[in-house]
């Protein structure tokens, strides 16, 4: 590990100015400390801004949920308020890594989790998401668990959160404050595709910081679910995953979100799946209908064509679970 300085932020104000001055902002520090280790980041300042107000789940006054960027994992996963209106929220935090991590890791720190792609992790590996211009050795290499969708011929990398795809689908925002002051960010702008660019992987400019994740206020109560399917059953990444949530009033489909894990390099908002959902009436034949969309555009590698047949399998079968059999 190279030598870093540390300071620990006693408030927000100390955090801003601590980052403006290039300080790297730490929470659970379950991700960096990792990579730190490995040497894959070398940041030579952090800044850790545990102390700071910003461990509350609160409804706002337009009715979404606020959840506070320190706010844990366990500690939005066991929310009265998410199990209740948002369980695809806490069903995919329920599904992400050990109790132990989800114990540590915070919802801000969640969402800017980097990439399991093991030539990221790999410092002696091609990769221009680490060392930008180096290539990418993913391409020819092995690439089971890599993206299908909004890969770019820099980098084929998955976004690796499982909480980030059911802000996806719920259409969340993400609360930043910066030296020029707080903006919101939709979630669908906040993690970036990779493009030619792979090293840059959120909408976040010097200095800021997020507060929190907003999920808007959904006037239709949905029901809503979150399905991983991956090698082993605890403790492992997904080869692909379905958030959906559904509203349905006099036997229609009022509302449908649905986004997909484990196959995009951001997490994967599904509109065509969407699109072919409202309006009907839910169906054994319309959730097949709507999930053949959901790999709409992709681009199979070598190793990982099996993930098209596999998610629309899986976003059918999260369908039916959350929308009923008939
Ligand atoms: Fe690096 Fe992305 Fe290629 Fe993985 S897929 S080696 S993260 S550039």
């Amino acid at each position: 590990m190279h030598p870093f300085a540390f300071t620990k932020a006693p408030n927000t104000r100390a955090a801003l100015e601590a980052g403006r001055h290039g300080g790297r902002y730490i929470a659970g520090g379950t991700t960096l400390v990792d990579l730190m280790r490995e040497t894959v980041e070398r940041p030579a300042a952090l800044v850790d801004i545990g102390a700071l107000p910003l461990r509350e789940v609160t409804v706002t006054e337009r009715g979404g949920l606020r959840i506070g960027a320190l706010v844990t994992m366990a500690e939005a996963a066991a929310h009265l308020k998410v199990r209740t209106l948002y369980p695809v929220v806490s069903q995919a935090l329920e599904l992400s890594a050990s109790a132990q991590l989800r114990n540590m890791a915070t919802i801000g720190g969640n969402i800017m989790q980097r990439t399991r792609c093991s030539y990221f992790r790999d410092v002696t590996a091609a990769c221009n998401k680490r060392a930008p211009g180096s290539g990418c050795a993913a391409l020819e290499g092995v690439n089971r668990t890599h993206a299908i969708l909004g890969t770019s011929d820099a980098c084929v990398a998955t976004h690796p959160s499982d909480a980030a795809v059911a802000f996806a689908a719920l259409e969340a925002r993400v609360h930043l404050l910066g030296p020029d002051g707080g903006r919101q960010v939709p979630f669908a702008d906040f993690l970036l595709r990779p493009g030619s660019t792979p090293s840059r992987e959120q909408a976040l400019r010097s200095g800021e910081l997020i507060t929190a994740v907003e999920i808007p206020a959904h006037p239709r109560p949905l029901k809503s679910g979150y399905l991983k399917v991956r090698d082993r059953q605890s403790y492992e990444f997904a080869l692909t995953s379905a958030a959906v949530a559904l509203h349905v009033r006099g036997g229609v489909i009022r509302e449908a979100k649905v986004a997909a894990g484990g196959v995009g390099t951001v997490p994967w908002k599904l509109p065509a799946v969407e699109a072919a959902l409202l309006g009907e009436r839910p169906s054994d034949r319309l959730w097949a209908e709507a999930a053949a969309h959901a790999a709409d555009g992709a681009r199979p590698l070598q190793h990982n064509r099996f993930k098209v047949e596999l998610l629309k399998r899986t976003v059918e079968r999260q369908l039916r679970i959350v929308g009923g059999s008939r």
